[in-house]
Parts: C-alpha cells; sequence; structure tokens
C-alpha cells in the first residue's frame, strides 16, 4: 500500500477564479464616466425608468461614481463624503484616454477636449419630489 503524499488542496485555486470573476464586474473606469458626464448621457441617467431591480429604483444615481442610491438623503449623504469628492477630483485629472486614443489613430472627427467642468449634479428635480411626498 503505497501512502498517497501530500494532500492536495484545490481550494485556493477555486478561490482566486471566483476572484476573477468578481472583477470582470469592476466599477466603471473614469474615461466611461467621462462618457456618462455628456449632457445627452447624464440627462438619460438622472431620468432613468424607475427600475425594481436596484436600489432606489434607479432613481438616485450618482454619475461621478455610478453609483445608485436607496434614497435622496443618501444620496445627499454622499455627495457630501469623501469618496465623492475624491471622484470628482480624479474626473478633473483625469486624461481623455478616448479621445488620445482616437487622435492617434486618425480617426478624423477629432473634437478638441471641452474644459470640463466637474461638479455634483444639480438635486432640484429630487428635492421637488421629496417635498411633495
Ligand atoms: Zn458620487
Amino acid at each position: 500500500m503505497s501512502p498517497r503524499n501530500g494532500r492536495r488542496t484545490g481550494a485556493h485555486r477555486a478561490h482566486s477564479l471566483a476572484r476573477q470573476l468578481k472583477t470582470k464586474r469592476r466599477r466603471r473606469d473614469l474615461d466611461e464616466i467621462h462618457g456618462d458626464l455628456r449632457p445627452e448621457n447624464a440627462a438619460r441617467l438622472l431620468r432613468q425608468e424607475p427600475d425594481p431591480d436596484l436600489p432606489g429604483c434607479a432613481q438616485f444615481y450618482c454619475l461621478h461614481c455610478a453609483r445608485y442610491f436607496v434614497d435622496l438623503t443618501s444620496m445627499k449623504e454622499h455627495f457630501r463624503s469623501k469618496v465623492h469628492k475624491k471622484r470628482l477630483k480624479q474626473l478633473r485629472e483625469a486624461p481623455y484616454t478616448q479621445e488620445e486614443a482616437e487622435r492617434a489613430a486618425g480617426m478624423g472627427s477629432y473634437i478638441p477636449p471641452k474644459k470640463v467642468e466637474v461638479q455634483t449634479q444639480p438635486l432640484e428635480e429630487v428635492t421637488e419630489m421629496e417635498t411633495s411626498s
């Protein structure tokens, strides 16, 4: 009878696989968020159809952090938080990777980046909702 040498633990392997899958669903990249901040996209994101699968039915969305909030209070709190302020700063400093890449590839129609005014989205509409309820 030969003794089995060593127990093979495949546990950590399965673990790292799970981790890989998880990182696949990462948060939006800064340059994606730059796209979201364009007025036409921002308007769409801030007026989403109520979606019961999302926190707060998708009615409280922070454009800059690509995050949904359960209610106005938590969104306001988030706007005052360090995470959000840090994100605004990051967005101001982020390079225009996408447009730079397009220009490098000679895709023509290069639109020079306008100076982005990155600020917390206005809350007037949501505030109205709050007072009426
Ligand atoms: Zn935010």
